[in-house]
């Protein structure tokens, strides 16, 4: 089927998948392939996961959606869910919780949220190297120059300083400033880390100019990183948090969580969305949350990122591995990562090339020793198919 009636705003794919099973795609010729990909850190429980597909069919064949003028049984149960693990799991934060589809209306809702939280002061603070979305708003949070320029003017009240520099955060939080939006790992970026003391910095100097501190976790968020909030990690309480990819494990579900003092902000009518918490989307989320507990995720990805980090490092051509749990990138000795991509993928592995010297890997959470050998396997032909001895 050509292409020709979609608009050109992604690159010619080089291969088009019919049909997944776990960390397995298939094309129409039924080749196999092995997804280090995931849907960009989407399908958290592999492809076609049994309990998630049959709660969507189950859902679909009894209601799909009634919009949010009534109610529905499952968006309250999933947002207490959510609610649970932004309190790590065992006791609630004491939040709520907004749902939409996607990663930037999660972060819209954090942005409207703040400034209607603010009364008057509006000014978002986030870095540079940062991911938001491309929606006007989330675009302008994004600290990515060339990604603007082609559509300014951008909504004003953003302010960009440089990621993991807490000095030059201070700077920026004057009394216009209401919020700082950050990512605790820069996923897009590049799987940037920052320093261990960072985020609780950030932390501190919010609480010092009472900002509130909101957390992009919409890459980062439910058990990717190897705790089911990256946060967590550090012994701290958000005022906000954001997550959507991993939600609905490829149904598109975004949610938007908040401290209840902040969400008291919003009034009825102040913000909405047809789709966000609908029956269909919150069996997803339902289904995925209740299998991602009970094969515990988290811990899975710490054993399994550990065991894909040492693999990574032990091959020629790599000079270092970065990220946490099963977020990760390789960096290569030169910057040749779209090559390296493109002939992982002619040998049957897909990665990302995040930037032109690192390729991403976000595997199931799910994904077996056999599959982190198959990977690190195919990845080292392709190294040096194209990087040589070198
Ligand atoms: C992917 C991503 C987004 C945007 O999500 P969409 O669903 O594409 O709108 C926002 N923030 C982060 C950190 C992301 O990785």
């Amino acid at each position: 089927m050509s292409r020709e009636w979609l608009m050109h705003t992604y690159a010619d794919p080089p291969v088009t998948f019919v049909r997944g099973s776990g960390s397995a795609l298939y094309d129409r010729d039924g080749r196999r392939y092995l997804d280090f990909v995931s849907g960009l850190a989407v399908t958290s429980l592999g492809h076609a996961h049994p309990a998630v597909a049959a709660a969507v069919a189950e859902q679909a064949k009894t209601l799909c959606h009634v919009s949010n003028l009534y109610g529905n049984e499952l968006a309250p149960e999933v947002a207490a869910t959510i609610d649970r693990l932004i309190g790590g799991g065992t006791t609630h934060a004491g939040g709520q919780v907004f749902f939409c589809n996607s990663g930037a209306e999660a972060n819209e809702c954090a942005l409207k949220l703040a400034r209607r939280w603010g009364m008057g002061r509006h000014v978002v603070v986030s870095t540079w190297g940062s991911f938001h979305g491309r929606t006007l708003a989330t675009l302008a949070a994004t600290g990515q120059l060339a990604k603007h320029e082609p559509f300014v003017p951008l909504p004003e009240g953003f302010r960009h300083v440089p990621y993991d520099d807490l000095a030059a955060l201070e700077h920026a939080l004057d009394d216009t400033a209401v919020a700082v939006l950050v990512e605790p790992v820069q996923g897009e970026g590049g799987v940037v880390v920052p320093s261990s003391d960072y985020l609780s910095g950030v932390r501190r100097l919010c609480s010092e100019r009472n900002a509130l501190l909101m957390l992009d976790e919409v890459q980062t968020g439910l058990g990717r990183t190897g705790a089911w909030f990256a946060f967590q990690r550090h012994q701290l309480q958000p005022d906000v948090v954001t997550m959507a990819k991993a939600l609905g494990n490829g149904m598109p579900v975004g949610a938007c969580w908040a401290r209840s003092e902040v969400a008291a902000a919003f009034r009825p009518g102040d913000h909405a969305t047809t789709f966000g918490g609908q029956p269909l989307a919150m069996a997803a989320a339902r289904a995925t949350l209740a299998v991602m507990e009970a094969e515990n995720v988290c811990e899975r990805a710490v054993s399994a990122g550990a065991s894909l980090r040492e693999r990574l490092g032990a091959l020629p051509g790599v000079t270092g591995v970065r990220g946490e749990g099963l977020l990760l990138a390789a960096t290569l000795r030169a910057a040749r990562a779209e090559e390296v991509a493109r002939e992982a993928l002619r040998r049957g592995l897909l990665v990302n090339p995040v930037r032109p010297d690192a390729l991403r890997f976000a595997p199931s959470l799910l994904v077996s020793v056999a599959e982190l050998d198959e990977c690190a396997a195919i990845l080292g032909e392709a190294l040096a198919a194209v990087m040589g001895d070198a």
